[in-house]
């Protein structure tokens, strides 16, 4: 049997950041990863370029079925903390658009980072083997890893959640979360592509066209861009809404979000011989004018359209009503929503209220962020207020 302070299953954002923390306080820690490397999901996100916080990070950015929970952990580390981290480790970063920081150079720099932070904090990152049994008696956890025995009062579930399989991911966190008498929020797709079917099918042809809109679904609505693609919706404004988006929910969106509700009547006046497909084509990508202009069927030029039906065509531009007949699921998600109750946990040190020295962080839990480094941000805070509250007196 291998002795340890702390085990971190998973050695992703957030297991990453606990085992430096918690090593960097003394604490003998085994980090432990089934895939051949660490950090698959750092390597590939922002394009490569590792969106890695946000400077805008609040709580009422993340979903939650208790909108408080992120509260603490946000608070106690900060984005600003790990631009600090960053920049302590002379990372050049850009802010792209809407408080969005990404490397001016490679993902690959940000998992550098953390490992040297792990070695600083003496960890042993155990890779290529994934965990099997993990039991509990007496005060402490073993694990087993191939033939090796691991035992430590503290293990911490890092695994993530099942969004993007292909890259490793599993439900493995939820199965020993259940173990241990913790509940599971219904996991599903988030930040994900919506799909079409039915009479919206015919939007499809319009694949690879992007224009920026304001998509809502109940009282939340992104303005981004939306993006056509060969199976439904897509673009920033879209997987925004995808994680409020529940089957059955309709989405609207406003094609023209800085139009006021008479901008087709001072068309009218100022260019009477127009017809509203060739107006449209003035403010949106020429095919998506042309196929809105074809669903309204207003052929005519705006001097033969009397006011109050140009009004409700400028009205229907604003709500154009999609019902998405599904999105493109686990396989395209890029976080899970829902995951382990924060119901089980402590807000501010992310242990398990039922099973002392149980903690759960990052993906795995029923905490997700928006687009746009949110997500990460909550990995790296949950993960230090773990790693500061391990073995603590
Ligand atoms: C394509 C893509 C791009 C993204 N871009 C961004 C971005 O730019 N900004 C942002 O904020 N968020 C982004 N995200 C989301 C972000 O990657 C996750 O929210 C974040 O990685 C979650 O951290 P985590 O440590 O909880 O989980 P993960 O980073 O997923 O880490 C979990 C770890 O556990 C391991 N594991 C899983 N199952 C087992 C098992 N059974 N045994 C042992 N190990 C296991 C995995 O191999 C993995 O290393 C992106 C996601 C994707 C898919």
């Amino acid at each position: 049997m291998e002795g340890y302070d702390a085990i971190v299953l998973g050695a992703g954002a957030a297991g990453l950041m606990c085992a430096a923390r918690a090593g960097q306080r003394g604490k003998r820690v085994a980090l432990i990863d089934h895939a051949d490397r660490v950090g698959k999901k750092i390597l590939i996100s922002g394009g490569g370029r590792c969106n890695f916080t946000n400077i805008h990070t609040a709580a009422d950015r993340y979903l939650s079925a208790n909108r408080h929970f992120a509260k603490s952990a946000l608070a106690r580390y900060t984005a600003q903390d790990f631009i600090d981290l960053v920049n302590a480790y002379d990372i050049a970063w850009h802010e792209k658009t809407l408080g969005q920081l990404f490397c001016d150079g490679s993902a690959k720099q940000i998992v550098e980072m953390l490992l040297e932070e792990c070695a600083k904090g003496g960890v042993d990152v155990l890779l290529g083997a994934a965990p099997g049994a993990v039991a509990h008696a007496d005060g402490q956890f073993t694990v087993t890893l191939g033939n090796r025995q691991l035992a430590a009062p503290a293990c911490v579930i890092a695994t993530g959640g099942p969004s993007i399989p292909k890259m490793g991911a599993t439900g493995f966190a939820y199965d020993l979360a259940r173990q241990f008498g913790l509940k599971i929020v219904e996991p599903r797709p988030a930040l994900v592509p919506l799909t079409l079917g039915g009479e919206d099918v015919l939007f499809r042809a319009l694949s690879g066209v992007a224009a920026p809109v304001e998509a809502g679904c109940g009282k939340t609505a992104f303005r981004e861009a939306a993006l056509f693609t060969h199976r439904g919706l897509s673009g920033p404004a879209i997987l925004q809404i995808s994680s409020y988006w529940r089957p059955g929910d309709s989405v609207r969106i406003d094609f023209l979000p800085d139009r006021g509700s008479d901008w087709l009547i001072e068309a009218k006046r100022t260019q009477p011989r127009t017809t509203i497909k060739r107006h449209l084509g003035e403010a949106l990508p020429a095919r998506l004018a042309e196929t809105l202009a074809e669903r309204i069927g207003e052929t005519g030029e705006l001097a033969n359209i009397a006011d109050r039906k140009l009004e409700s065509v400028a009205r229907q531009l604003a709500h154009w009503t999609f019902v998405p007949n599904g999105s493109e699921g686990f396989a395209k998600a890029e976080v899970t929503a829902g995951g382990i109750a924060t119901t089980g946990l402590s807000s501010q040190t992310m242990e398990a209220k039922a099973m002392p020295g149980l903690y759960a962080i990052g993906e795995a839990v029923d905490v997700t962020g928006w687009l746009g480094g949110y997500n990460f941000q909550w990995a790296w805070a949950s993960g230090v207020a773990a790693g500061e509250a391990i073995g603590a007196d």
